[in-house]
């Protein structure tokens, strides 16, 4: 897919304020400094489409950006904020699970793991609700320009294999760097094919 045009929407912080519209949607998701907003200005082919922030937990709203003007690309609050209170916390984790289970118009999410971690506990549990809920995903191990080709698919194994003992079948997977800009043409590729598989039975 070519990205034409890219567009700051709106923000919402919660799912009754999210943009009126049935313009299908692919939402990112990821602990936060995952890599998520160089992800999106990557995609877009924008410097500063999402704002790359050095403060962890900046984010706490649901962007969307309107693409060649036919559909929703989200950025989702990122979870695992070290500097909020537990009331926040909850807060921003109600808005996500809002949207992620009430959105019809959401096809498919995202979720940003990096590359260079172990598995982590958070990831895990985030996927694991999410699969409960039969919200269809797919992963994407960020950062991966700061890895070794043999230690990325070591960690990407040693991810699965987590993730085998709390989810069901195996995602698909992806990469990426907003370094080298690998894994851009595949990711794109990826969320064209969300429009092409069959619509959810109403
Ligand atoms: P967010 O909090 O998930 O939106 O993460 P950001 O996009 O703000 O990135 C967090 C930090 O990681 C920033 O310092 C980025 O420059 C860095 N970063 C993000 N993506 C990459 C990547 O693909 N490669 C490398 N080397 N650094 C990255």
């Amino acid at each position: 897919m070519k990205i034409q045009s890219a567009v700051f929407e709106m923000s919402s912080p919660d799912l009754k304020t999210c943009p009126d519209s049935d313009l299908w949607e692919v939402a990112l998701i990821g602990r936060s400094n995952v890599g998520k907003s160089s992800l999106i200005n990557l995609l877009t082919g924008q410097k500063d489409l999402a704002k790359v922030s050095a403060t962890p937990g900046k984010t706490k709203l649901i962007n969307f950006f309107l693409i060649n003007g036919s559909w929703n690309l989200v950025d989702l609050p990122g979870y695992g904020y070290a500097k909020v209170s537990q009331r926040d916390r909850r807060e921003f984790s109600k808005a996500i699970a809002g949207y992620l289970e009430h959105r019809p118009n959401l096809r498919r999410v995202f979720v940003l793991i990096d590359s260079r971690l172990s598995p982590q506990a958070i990831d895990l549990e985030f996927l694991h609700w999410l699969s409960g809920r039969e919200v269809p995903f797919s992963l994407i191990f960020t950062k991966v320009d700061k890895l070794k080709a043999r230690a990325l698919q070591e960690n990407i194994a040693g991810f699965l294999a987590a993730l085998s003992g709390v989810c069901e079948g195996a995602p698909e997977v992806l990469v990426s760097s907003a370094k080298s800009r690998e894994g851009r043409v595949e990711i794109l590729r990826a969320i064209q094919e969300c429009w092409e598989e069959e619509a959810p039975a109403d």
